[in-house]
């Protein structure tokens, strides 16, 4: 599977990931979910290079214009809830794309350790298409796993993109373990070390929904 980790070349991109890491600009939460939105609609552009193109004539007011653009049928998946600000970005320049939309929830069974619940599934048929599925925070990746198991309900995708902002490295290994690797890549904004004792990414920025929708 290929992996793309955007933090390792600069980019207007960073100043998004900085700024939705740092503990003051987090207060203000239409900043939080609109960097959220500015870095799907970058990740977007990035998706869009690798995607199949067909050569169509355009006809303008004054002749026509030949030029290559997307042929391939997105669906485009998210996982509630931190996932929104982030599938608006892609679907702002995907525009033409279906979409599909999955709730994935930590059930706490102590303290520390949780079972992740999919309750809601609303998707497209996917067969042969083209499955761009975001979730923000990778961090063990089981969401986005068991996100993806849910939607093969409703076909099998011809293509994976798995957009993540920032991911852990143990969330990185797990999807390259449990996802077809000749169909899929993998896109982060950063990848961190670590997980903390209750799964989240460290240093990570926190719980992502909280920050954009307020605490649950
Ligand atoms: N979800 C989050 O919002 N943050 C984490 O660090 C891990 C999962």
């Amino acid at each position: 599977m290929e992996v793309i980790d955007f933090n390792k070349q600069n980019s207007i991109l960073n100043q998004f990931i900085a700024e939705i890491r740092d503990v003051n600009i987090q207060k203000d939460q239409l900043r939080f979910r609109r960097n959220l939105e500015r870095i799907g609609e970058i990740m977007a552009l990035e998706v869009s290079k690798k995607l199949n193109y067909v050569t169509k004539d355009v006809q303008t007011p004054l002749g026509v214009s030949t030029i290559n653009v997307p042929e391939e049928d997105i669906v485009l998946g998210t996982v509630f809830r931190a996932g929104l600000p982030l599938h608006q970005g892609f679907h702002n320049y995907f525009d033409h794309c279906e979409n599909a939309f999955v709730s994935a929830y930590r059930k706490y069974l102590d303290e520390v350790n949780f079972d992740v619940h999919i309750e809601y599934m609303a998707s497209p048929k996917l067969d042969g298409k083209t499955l761009i599925l975001v979730d923000p925070m990778l961090a063990t990746g089981n969401s986005m796993y068991l996100a993806y198991r849910a939607l093969l309900l409703k076909g099998t995708p011809a293509r994976i993109h798995l957009c993540s902002v920032i991911a852990a490295q143990a969330g990185v290994d797990y999807v390259c373990k449990m996802f077809p690797q000749d169909i899929t890549t993998l896109w982060c904004a950063a990848v961190d070390p670590e997980l903390n004792s209750h799964a989240y990414i460290i240093p990570g920025l926190g719980d992502a929904g909280d920050l954009c929708f307020g605490e649950k």
